[in-house]
């Protein structure tokens, strides 16, 4: 129970693995680098749209409580839930009025796509290993061989606040900061050269 209490309070907290500071400065990238080639101006509505989606799959830790197992990294986790948070974005941008509704779905599918890239490049201690990429097609699960991101540590309020935590987090800005800096740079280059 305490457990599920617990999943609780990550969910509220947005953790998943990687931390929630990891997965938004994923969206803030993809919303940085769709962009690209448009000159230098703030989109509010896309950019809050980007972040809640790239922090959106593990709105998962939310169901084991209620359904008696964990669903963490199942079927939210999958290319065929990016593609239903595409559509759902494109025909809510388009019933907003927006300008390109099609462009504004791309980069919020992209946004939830980079929360699961990240988690697929994450240290996964607990099966099953990695995300299952290709659902409803597929229920296997898929992990990068290789890890960038420390795994985040969960089971205790103790262990959520401790020091790998941090740790877990320190690695993911220092990862992740120059990458949304880069695109950032080369955005403003471009809009410089038109
Ligand atoms: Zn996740």
């Amino acid at each position: 129970m305490f457990n599920g209490a617990l999943d609780i309070v990550c969910f509220v907290l947005g953790s998943g693995v990687p931390t929630p500071v990891g997965h938004a400065l994923g969206g803030l990238a993809v919303y940085v680098g769709g962009q690209y080639g448009e000159g230098v101006r703030k989109d509010w509505t896309l950019l809050g749209a980007t972040l809640v989606a790239a922090l959106l799959p593990d709105l998962d830790l939310a169901i084991g409580p209620f359904a008696g197992r964990s669903y963490h990294h199942y079927f939210t986790h999958s290319l065929g839930f990016a593609a239903l948070v595409a559509g759902i974005a494109y025909w809510t941008m388009r019933r907003m009025g927006r300008a390109s509704p099609g462009r504004d779905a791309g980069v919020i599918g992209t946004g939830y796509l980079s929360h699961i890239i990240l988690d697929m490049l994450t240290k996964d201690t607990t099966p099953p290993f990695g995300v299952q990429l290709l659902w409803p097609l597929s229920d296997a699960f898929f992990i990068s061989p290789v890890s960038i991101f420390s795994d985040v540590f969960r089971g205790s309020l103790a262990l959520l606040f401790g020091l790998h935590n941090w740790l877990a987090m320190g690695r993911e800005i220092l990862v992740l900061v120059p990458v949304v800096g880069l695109l950032w740079w080369l955005r403003r280059r471009r809009a410089q050269l038109e």
